[in-house]
């Protein structure tokens, strides 16, 4: 049987606000355990909580970006549970009105073309704290205790995990831009659940799904779901559809590639979800909508204008704005001069190709600034593409300037006339029956010409001034 995948995305960003959602205690991470704790996140009776007015600022600019509905009134509600790592014995979140509503985030393929995923919502709420095992003793660590989140829901639209993976990347770079969380997956701040069905193709009902819990990377959110379309197709094919997927929350284990029950999913009513008396209704004045509305340029916008103004190809733009960071140094590198079309290459593939252990484009020794000025050594004629190598491998070891490695390491191209014409001259003497049967006719022999200047010159003359110097003097 033909199944068709049906994937929903739950995202909990955490956003990047100095203190926490409902108190002033500071959000920095890997502090001593409860050092960053005050009577209203350890829950302790009579505290009251006080809205951070940065969260809501931070939600309205996510949802202007994906062109979602701002509602100017929204609620806090309790979401009643039992767990060691939440105090108060309930999490203040946001259930029938969250603030954003009805978005949407364009995902873009290989092959340039794209598609549509809505976003059903995203609502406000406060992180638990955190339990730590150590063998048979476990201990509560409530530093995230009210660290503000925004959870981001999607639609069920995706239909692969390549689909579930490209909107994750789309929606990590949108909040990149916005500057809005830090989006760092190593240290959680941006987590990802995955609902996953399946169902016969055609059919539009929506079958049982899976809820895929601890996924913290792109390559194994893509591998977990992998795994688990797997397992539901073969439960659907032998029969089995309807006792082995059942409404539940599976744990990604990273080492042996697979998804394993690790409770039954509540539904919402066991939450008895209902308004915090101790909070009032958000409400979000004209006049702070019109404000923080006003976003930086997002990605899809600043792809069609390095299109539009440098005339990069697609493909290469879409590349270089699927960072924020490589975007910037991009954008720093055609400020200080270098070529547009070079500039992509020198970055997405030479600097790109030489990351690695733990080197990227915010720490490498060679900055945007340096990279530019190699590109434009080799624009101005210094030195050539293939010496521009040598450099930058050099430069990636060694801090000094670009200038100061092309004359250590001797590769400065000779452009200088006299130098090249007195090669030249010799080469055509040596070879003067060559020079009689090219000016006969036969033209292929110009590169031959070339190569032996090349050659004598040890590969430092500039190929191109080489090139309008023979020319000059063979068809004298
Ligand atoms: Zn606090």
């Amino acid at each position: 049987m033909q199944f068709e995948v049906v994937i929903g995305l739950e995202v909990h960003a955490q956003l990047n606000t100095k203190t926490k959602i409902f108190c002033s205690c500071p959000t920095s991470f890997g502090d001593e355990p409860n050092t960053n704790v005050c009577e209203v996140c350890l829950g302790l009776p009579g505290a009251l909580p006080v809205l951070n007015k940065e969260v809501v600022k931070k939600s309205i600019a996510l949802g202007t970006a994906i062109n979602a509905t701002i509602n100017q009134k929204s609620i806090f509600n309790r979401k009643n549970y039992f767990y060691p790592d939440l105090p108060k014995g309930y999490q203040i979140s946001q259930f029938e009105i969250p603030i954003v509503e009805s978005g949407e985030i364009i995902i873009d393929f290989e092959d340039g073309s794209t598609k549509r995923i809505g976003v059903t919502r995203a609502h406000l709420e406060e992180d638990a704290g955190k339990n730590i095992h150590h063998g048979t003793v476990s201990h509560v660590d409530l530093n995230r205790a009210g660290t503000p989140l925004l959870e981001i829901v999607s639609d069920p639209d995706l239909r692969s995990s390549e689909e579930a993976v490209l909107y994750l990347k789309k929606l990590h770079a949108i909040l990149r831009y916005l500057d809005i969380s830090d989006a760092n997956m190593q240290e959680g701040s941006f987590r990802c659940d995955a609902n996953v069905s399946i169902r016969p193709k055609g059919d539009t009902k929506l079958y049982t799904r899976a809820e895929i819990k601890n996924l913290n990377s792109f390559k194994f959110i893509q591998k977990a779901i992998d795994y688990e379309v797997q397992r539901q197709s073969e439960a659907w094919e032998d029969g089995v559809y309807e006792t082995e997927v059942v409404q539940e929350t599976r744990l990604y284990d990273i080492d042996k590639n697979e998804t394993r029950s690790m409770r039954s999913k509540e539904d919402s009513a066991e939450y008895r979800y209902f308004p915090d008396p101790d909070l009032l209704p958000v409400l979000v004045s004209d006049e702070m909508l019109t404000a923080c509305r006003v976003i930086p340029e997002l990605p899809d916008q600043k792809k069609e204008r390095l299109v539009r103004d440098y005339g990069i190809k697609e493909y290469d733009a879409r590349v270089i704005t699927s960072s924020v960071e490589m975007a910037y140094f991009y954008e720093t590198m055609l400020r200080e001069g270098a070529g547009a079309k070079n500039s992509v290459t020198w970055l997405t593939v030479e600097l790109q190709g030489r990351l690695s252990n733990g080197v990227t484009l915010l720490n490498a020794s060679v900055d945007a600034i340096k990279l530019a000025l190699i590109v434009k050594r080799i624009e101005d004629g210094t030195i050539s593409g293939k010496a521009a190598k040598e450099v930058l491998d050099y430069l990636m070891e060694k801090r000094v300037s670009v200038d100061e490695a092309i004359e250590t390491l001797g590769l400065k191209q000779v452009s200088d006339d006299g130098a090249i014409l007195s090669i030249i001259d010799a080469i055509m003497q040596a070879n003067a029956d060559k020079v009689a049967e090219y000016r006969a006719g036969k033209e292929k022999l110009f590169g031959f010409f070339v190569g032996q200047t090349m050659k004598e010159s040890k590969g430092a003359a500039n190929p191109s001034r080489v090139n309008e110097l023979l020319k000059s003097k063979l068809d004298q």
